[in-house]
């Protein structure tokens, strides 16, 4: 089995790093950086969101370990002691894995490009400057006028990330599909958008047109982009279920919801 590593660059991701390479030396388990069949990832959830992206045009044929240096992530299941045990359970490997739904974005510019983006955690269209004013369409038809900062559309992994703190509900993963919050958005006599999370199932297209985008930004998990500039001008984007998914080698389990209570409750009294 060929496995990589992808690395946070602080001292004691390196360390674990080294610890894994050194252990690998006569197993049957092989370095191979450009076509690996598991990617470990060291560092946080944001390292994990990165290798994501490294290995996007592999996500058939790869799984995800996450090893945290941290405090414990939603995408990394194993401490940095426990590097032997996770040595032994990649030598015992019998494929077993789980998979996730993941948000497919394809951003259409008035020119005709078209910028194509598989999401793992979210992808936001924000204004940082003045009201967003965006016309949204549900499997197009005409749904609402959203005035505001922006709006979030995650994926049920992503949905305890910026989906939380926007004020969206946490999404039990094995749910497919995706989830649409509102981020500050002006609602008074005049201005009316629902003001609640939605969540939309497996057939579901969600549509965004910009009635104006200077100043528009639209990211994609750590990626941005600046709209109204350079010639990138949106003349709409679309969000779906990925026909991918992303899937994590599944050595030994893991309970979602106690992730969340240990990350957002701790001790209940
Ligand atoms: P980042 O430093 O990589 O991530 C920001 C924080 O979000 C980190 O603490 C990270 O955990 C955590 N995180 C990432 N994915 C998560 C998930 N699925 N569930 C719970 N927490 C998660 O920041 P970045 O490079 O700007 O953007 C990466 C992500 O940050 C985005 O996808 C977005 O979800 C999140 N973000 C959140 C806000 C907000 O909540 N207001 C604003 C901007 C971005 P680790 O420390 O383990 O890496």
């Amino acid at each position: 089995m060929k496995i990589a590593v992808y690395t946070y660059r602080s001292t004691e991701s390196m360390r674990v790093r080294q610890a894994i390479l050194d252990g690998i030396q006569g197993t049957p388990l092989e370095y191979d950086e450009d076509h690996p069949d598991i990617v470990i990832t060291i560092g946080g959830d944001g390292t994990l969101l990165s290798a994501f992206h490294r290995y996007q045009h592999l996500l058939d044929q790869v799984r995800f370990v996450g090893i945290h240096t941290g405090h414990l992530g939603f995408y990394t299941d194993w401490r940095n002691y426990e590097v032997q045990e996770l040595l032994k359970s990649l030598q015992n490997d019998s494929g077993q894995s789980v998979a996730y739904p993941l948000l497919d974005m394809e951003a259409t510019m008035s020119d005709g490009r078209v910028k194509h983006i598989v999401a793992l955690n979210e992808s936001t269209l924000r204004n940082i400057v003045k009201t967003m004013v965006c016309d949204v369409y549900v499997n197009d038809q005409l749904f609402e006028r959203f005035r505001g900062d922006g709006l979030c559309i995650s994926t049920p992994t992503g949905s305890t990330a910026y989906n939380k703190s926007a004020g969206g509900a946490i999404m039990d993963p094995n749910i497919i599909g995706f989830q649409l919050a509102e981020m500050a958005s002006l609602n008074n006599r005049v201005f009316r958008t629902l003001g609640s999370p939605v969540i939309f199932g497996t057939d579901a297209k969600l549509t965004f047109r910009l009635r104006d985008d200077s100043s528009a930004v639209l990211t994609c998990d750590r990626e941005q982009m600046m709209l109204g500039q350079d010639d990138w001008h949106l003349q709409e984007i679309t969000y779906r279920v990925a026909k991918e998914k992303i899937h994590f080698a599944k050595y030994r389990h893991n309970n979602f919801f106690m992730r969340v209570k240990n990350s957002f409750i701790g001790e209940t009294y």
